[in-house]
């Protein structure tokens, strides 16, 4: 992998990364593909949405089907049809997700699998072979995710085994893919500077930003991203996990990150939430009953240009498979189109007209954080 900074407009990043399965532009989102599929989308559809890059899980794929499973059909990319690349994630988040069912030592995580109750072990070196054996082309360090809330030394106690994780990880990757690191810290500036550092002393191809989007103040994530915006290795991408709402994706990309990922799209469509440029619209609502109304008028998707509001509200309310299917298509769709208009934006030089646009379809005021944009 190899990636380019083409031009930056007010603190935002359009750059490129160039695999030999395809190029990604950024700022990217990567849908999630928790079980080797899009949930409720065929890869045909993902296509169409202006998807460049798909999210692969270690956790779920190496407990059903089994990544020797995987590797033995052809790898993730044969085994889903989706001949572009795939990041996937290290498994540290899902295992520290478990709670109980896990333990957690020097060595890695002991942990029972939430399907059936076997047993399995995650570690640095196990984590570069699932990821290996899956074919990904960005491969990430297993990685402890901090809990919230953490005091200081509690942060720094997990983002220094995360640390020699890092190194394990970085010696057992046995292979061409792209590997990345991940900074820790918790909500601590001072960890996670040092944190970033001790990255980049090893040496990876990215730099990921963990540990955020898990229950804290929105305030304490921008002061987080605000600050290593600057540290950040300019020459590299920089990947915000798990982030998240259009809005924080907007503000990130303000902050210098260029790759996101997060199931908000296809997770929320299936609870009835359509993502449009005006904010959120709940389908369910009695009003769309019989509302003539495309989701949202100024979307290019193929939903929003055939089937009205009452349908959807129809499909949902009775439990049609297509409701799934339609409404994940547009959400994904809105996801893209939005990476897409940020990327132009950066392009023409009017990123920060593109923000202030943003928060007025909204009706909402740009936050105090973006006030430097109005300018
Ligand atoms: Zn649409």
């Amino acid at each position: 992998m190899n990636f380019e900074l083409i031009t930056e407009d007010h603190g935002a990043r359009r750059g490129q990364l160039n695999f030999a399965r395809g190029v990604v532009n950024t700022p990217a989102f990567m849908p999630v593909g928790t079980a080797g599929t899009v949930k409720a989308l065929e890869v045909s559809n993902v296509l169409e949405t202006g998807s460049e890059i798909l999210l692969g899980n270690t956790f779920h794929l190496m407990l059903k089907p089994g990544d020797t499973i995987v590797k033995k059909l052809g790898g993730l990319h044969r085994f889903m049809q989706w001949e572009k690349p795939i990041l996937t994630d290290s498994g540290g988040f899902q295992v520290w997700s478990l709670g109980k069912l896990a333990k957690i030592n020097e060595e890695g995580v002991h942990f029972k699998s939430p399907y059936d109750g076997s047993k399995h072990f995650l570690s640095p070196e196990t984590s570069m072979e699932i990821q290996n054996n899956l074919g990904s082309d960005i491969v990430m360090i297993f990685d402890e995710c901090t809990p919230y809330p953490a005091t200081f030394e509690e942060a720094q106690r997990s983002m220094e085994l995360s640390l020699r994780w890092a190194k394990r990880s970085k010696q057992s990757h046995g292979s061409d893919a792209a590997l990345f690191g991940i900074v820790q810290g918790g909500m601590h500036e001072d960890l996670r500077k040092h944190s970033l550092s001790e990255l980049m002393a090893i040496g990876f191809d990215g730099y990921a930003i963990g540990g955020l989007s898990v229950g804290e103040p929105k305030e304490d994530m921008v002061r987080i991203l605000q600050d290593l915006q600057t540290h950040l290795p300019p020459d590299s991408p920089h990947y915000l996990m798990g982030v998240g709402k259009p809005e924080d994706i907007v503000s990130a990309v303000a902050f210098g990150i260029d790759m996101f990922d997060c199931v908000l799209p296809t997770r929320n469509a299936r609870n009835g939430q359509l993502i449009t440029s005006f904010g959120e619209l709940n389908i369910r609502n009695a009003e769309h009953a019989q509302s003539s109304q495309p989701v949202d008028e100024s979307c290019a998707c193929k939903v929003c240009q055939g089937y009205s509001r009452a349908y959807l509200h129809h499909l949902d309310k009775s439990k049609e498979m297509l409701y799934s299917i339609l409404s994940s298509y547009h959400n994904t769709f809105y996801y893209q189109s939005l990476m897409q208009s940020m990327r132009d934006s950066i392009e023409q030089g009017e990123f920060a007209k593109f923000v202030k646009d943003f928060y007025n379809k909204r009706q909402q005021s740009l936050p105090i954080y973006l006030k430097h944009l109005e300018k």
